[in-house]
């Protein structure tokens, strides 16, 4: 344990919630490690690239009301990675050119260390009080602090037996599951119109031809099912999903495109926030040495995930003065 790499701040998960985190860590002068199990930085603000076809396969778009968000998305359209986009009747913006760039944009400059599964978070002392983070084959980092923004039920495992408290407020939310079809089709067969499906129920909730976003291309089709018929179908298996999602959107959308090159579909079994966690949740620990962040300690979208990022080092830092 002593030869873990010490940090001021550990931030677990490298989501728009724990970026928001660790950013602010670092403006307040503190030095931080994101560590996220996950390929590529983002979480569920993510793109796939499969056989020359980009699909953005997570949040679709976001929209930012609180002021310090809406600088920080001026910031990135400024830098090129947010595009103003107006979709489902509301000014919202789009990551540019694909949704993972606003949380790559979040996470410049910092030192963020991907596939890097936390199985284990104990207390110890290391120059100081310290938290260990170690993976299941021993690598390990260590903090006097840290802010865990893994979604709700993983918390909850994490945070079991070093945080109880933290993990109690965590199992009282509840999420809702997406089913993510994504169709790779050639570009002559992209549709003119412009404004994305969406429905309420059924394997239709949204689709979206890639190239229709404003600053897609290329002859993807990405489509959601809504949280009934996701549940509903959650342990079928993707190619069976795949296909049924497909001739779902060709009957809705009135369209014949020809067979894809392309399908796969993507289980996203923790999409949605349904119920956050109560408001009077304990959101820092005991100790005053953890704190908890994600979308559902405030509510369902990326807005959400960041502004509790930011609170909870802003937590942790008023519990240590
Ligand atoms: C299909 C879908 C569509 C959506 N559409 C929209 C939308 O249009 N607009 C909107 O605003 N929001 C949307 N959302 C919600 C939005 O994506 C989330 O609110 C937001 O991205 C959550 O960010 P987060 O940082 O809280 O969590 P996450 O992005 O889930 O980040 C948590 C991170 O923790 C990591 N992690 C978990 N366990 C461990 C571990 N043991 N060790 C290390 N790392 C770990 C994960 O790999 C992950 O990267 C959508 C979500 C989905 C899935």
């Amino acid at each position: 344990m002593s030869q873990s790499e010490f940090f001021d701040v550990v931030v677990l998960g490298s989501g728009v919630a724990g970026l928001a985190a660790a950013r602010r860590a670092t403006a307040a002068g503190l030095s931080v490690c994101v560590v996220d199990k996950g390929r590529r930085i983002g979480g569920r603000v993510s793109t796939k690239r499969a056989d020359g076809f980009t699909f953005n396969h997570g949040a679709q778009f976001l929209t930012a009301r609180d002021p310090g968000f809406i600088e920080d998305c001026a910031a990135a359209i400024d830098a090129s990675a947010l595009a103003d986009w107006h979709v489902a009747g509301r000014d919202a913006f789009c990551g540019a050119p694909t949704m993972r760039d606003f949380p790559a944009f979040l996470g410049e400059g910092l030192d963020v260390r991907q596939s890097f599964e936390v199985s284990s978070i104990t207390r110890g002392v290391d120059a100081g009080p310290a938290l260990h983070f170690t993976t299941a084959d021993g690598t390990s980092v260590a903090g006097r602090r840290a802010v865990i923004t893994a979604p709700a039920p993983q918390t909850a495992k994490l945070l079991s037996e070093i945080a109880p408290e933290l993990a109690t407020s965590a199992a009282a939310a509840e999420y809702a599951p997406c089913w993510t079809a994504m169709y790779g089709f050639d570009e002559t067969q992209v549709p003119s119109h412009a404004q994305p499906y969406r429905g309420d129920s059924g394997p239709v909730g949204w689709a979206v031809w890639e190239a229709h976003r404003p600053t897609g291309t290329g002859g993807a089709l990405t489509v959601q099912a809504a949280p009934d018929w996701s549940a509903e179908h959650l342990e079928e298996d993707a190619q069976s999903v795949a296909e049924a999602m497909l001739s779902a959107y060709l009957v809705i959308a009135g369209l014949a495109p020809g067979e894809p090159r392309y399908i796969a579909a993507h289980r996203w079994r923790y999409a949605r926030v349904i119920r956050p966690a109560p408001a009077d949740a304990s959101l820092v620990s005991q100790q005053g040495d953890i704190a908890i962040a994600g979308d559902w300690v405030k509510g369902a979208r990326v807005e959400d995930a960041f502004l509790s990022g930011r609170s909870a080092m802003d937590m942790l830092l008023a519990s240590a003065t």
